[in-house]
């Protein structure tokens, strides 16, 4: 699905990422961890199309991401969903619209279509037609997280961006939010990438695990194969006063 090859990331004379390497494959849960700065977010907006390579290529459903032309980008688009860290609703619109607006703006789909999906989608979150027409400042967090969720779903991705799930979440909402993406994840044949700090979510939720550091992935593998590998930044990371 993802496939990353000798990246090479600069700005100016400022290396974010040298000769990086990293495939994730259909199915996978992957989360991407690594210390602040160490060029997660740049890596993710690569994958996105959002950042050039200076060096080096990435590759999404086998297509060059920074040479796609417009269609084939907007195609690719329309095959990934993403949950941004703070839910990132629109606050003007109510839970429905805020699921069904990324189906309108494909502009093919007629309203009862997509009134369907929408209210299928937020069922598959747990949220029910009663919650439908109210707006996001009225919803609790844990109900934000989970509408957000059925928005990035929206346009059945393969692909799906998580981008800290579980931040701001208490502990017993973070199990049931892990345990839904989980239940997703099944259901849907999804492939996940995750940026995340918690790590009982990325153990609950990763089949794999890579490590930035050192301006590359320094490790891939599965969690218990991550852990073993012997780096600074490993050790501290799932061995330190956390861990
Ligand atoms: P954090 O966990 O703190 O969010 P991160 O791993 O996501 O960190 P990035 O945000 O990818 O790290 O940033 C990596 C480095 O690249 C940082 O030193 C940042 O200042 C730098 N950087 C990112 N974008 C740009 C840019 N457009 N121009 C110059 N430097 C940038």
């Amino acid at each position: 699905v993802i496939e990353i090859k000798d990246l090479t990331t600069q700005f100016g004379d400022f290396v974010v990422h040298r000769d990086l390497n990293l495939t994730i494959e259909r199915g996978q849960i992957v989360s991407l961890v690594g210390g602040s700065g160490s060029g997660k977010t740049t890596l993710l907006r690569q994958i996105l199309g959002l950042e050039r390579p200076s060096k080096g290529s990435v590759k999404v459903f086998g297509t060059e991401i920074s040479r796609a032309d417009r269609n084939t980008l907007q195609e690719i688009r329309n095959r990934w969903g993403m949950l941004f860290q703070h839910g990132a609703l629109f606050s003007a619109l109510t839970t429905f619209d805020n699921v069904a607006q990324p189906m309108r703006e494909l502009r093919t789909l007629p309203e009862e279509v997509i009134r369907d999906a929408a209210l299928l989608k937020l069922q598959m979150v747990g949220i029910g037609p009663e919650h439908a027409q109210k707006m996001p400042a009225d919803l609790s967090g844990g109900m934000v997280k989970r509408v957000a969720l059925a928005r990035a779903l929206a346009l059945e991705p393969e692909l799906l961006f998580l981008d800290e799930p579980t931040a701001g979440l208490d502990p017993s909402l973070s199990d049931s939010f892990v345990e839904l993406i989980r239940g997703l994840h099944r259901e849907l044949h999804l492939t996940v990438v995750m940026v995340t700090h918690d790590l009982d979510t990325l153990f609950a939720l990763s089949t794999h695990v890579a490590v930035l550091a050192d301006k590359h992935v320094i490790a891939f593998g599965t969690p218990e194969e991550v852990i073993k590998v012997q780096h600074p930044f490993i050790e501290d990371f799932f061995l330190g006063p956390r861990g």
